[in-house]
């Protein structure tokens, strides 16, 4: 059973193309979190407006720059004339609208431009749905991600820096952007001194036992600072499945082409695994066929959803 969260707080769960957006109702105004992946754009619109009954969205506010939380915040700024506001550290990312900073392209990802109108820094508090947050810094699988904190009531708003199962790839890393993995695990760190009884996560439903999800977070953690090829397969497998749910289905023939045409996988390839092409993508497919992300018939491979 999913835990009970404040009267002003709705969670509007979604699936992995989309993060899952965060309702804080305000009387007549209301502020949203993350918004969503941009193919999803006109649904996350609707599902909004109808949480939101009336009132008016006022703010909309983002945990980090990842496609999947961003991609509806230029539909939403158009249907309600909201603010947008995005964590400090991504100002210019966003505003010169860095297509590689933002790993779009990289990652074979698409965006919608959007004009944010403020920024929120590590350390600021906001209220939020009538309660009290604190923005924390959460680098590791983006380093300029935030976090949201509310200590009355022991909430916190994650993003994609602790899942109930784990927390999102850690690019930085794998890019040899900077030292991800570090970051990560103080991240978790700061995340376990803190009281929380309650994480909304950027995916998946909100949960309790925090203590268990942080135990989990730490193991793969471990697993990944012991083997660094195994963070590399689990990022070029995460990004593969993205892509292949955008996509939904493939011919075998043109797998091949549709791999290595993301920068993302041959670079990480490249740099940490060393790979053949042939062996690489003949890997992935077998993997992935293997957790049943992927399903082949009749020649096609079909994404799970
Ligand atoms: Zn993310």
């Amino acid at each position: 059973m999913s835990p009970a969260l404040p009267e002003t707080l709705r969670v509007l769960e979604r699936g992995w193309l989309s993060a899952n957006n965060i309702l804080f109702l305000e009387g007549e105004r209301a502020t949203l979190i993350d918004s969503g992946y941009v193919t999803h754009a006109a649904q996350t619109v609707e599902l909004v407006r109808h949480a939101l009954a009336g009132r008016q969205l006022t703010r909309l506010i983002n945990t980090h720059s990842h496609s999947d939380h961003i991609g509806g915040n230029a539909a939403l700024k158009a249907a309600f004339a909201c603010d947008i506001l995005v964590p400090a550290g991504l100002h210019a990312t966003i505003a010169d609208w860095d297509e590689n900073a933002l790993l779009l392209s990289p990652l074979g990802q698409q965006g919608a431009r959007f004009q944010h109108d403020g920024v929120i820094k590590a350390g600021d508090e906001l209220e939020l749905g009538g309660l009290n947050w604190l923005a924390l810094a959460v680098p590791g699988h983006d380093m300029e991600a935030l976090a949201y904190y509310n200590p009355e009531q022991r909430l916190l708003i994650s993003g994609d820096a602790l899942w109930e199962n784990g927390f999102g790839v850690i690019f930085p890393e794998l890019l040899g952007e900077g030292d991800g993995i570090s970051s990560t695990r103080a991240t978790l760190e700061m995340l376990g001194r803190l009281a929380i009884d309650t994480v909304i996560p950027g995916h998946g439903r909100p949960f309790g036992e925090v203590d268990v999800a942080l135990d989990r977070a730490f193991r793969r953690l471990e697993m990944f600072e012991q083997q660094l090829d195994k963070l590399a397969w689990h990022g070029i497998k995460v990004i593969v499945s993205f892509a292949m749910l955008e996509r939904r289905s493939i011919a075998q023939k043109d797998f091949a082409a549709f791999i290595l045409g993301l920068p993302f996988a041959a670079d990480v390839n490249q740099r940490i695994l060393g790979l053949a092409e042939d062996r690489l993508v003949e890997r992935i497919e077998r993997e992935l066929l293997l957790v049943g992300a992927l399903q082949l018939e009749d020649g096609n491979l079909i994404a799970n959803t």
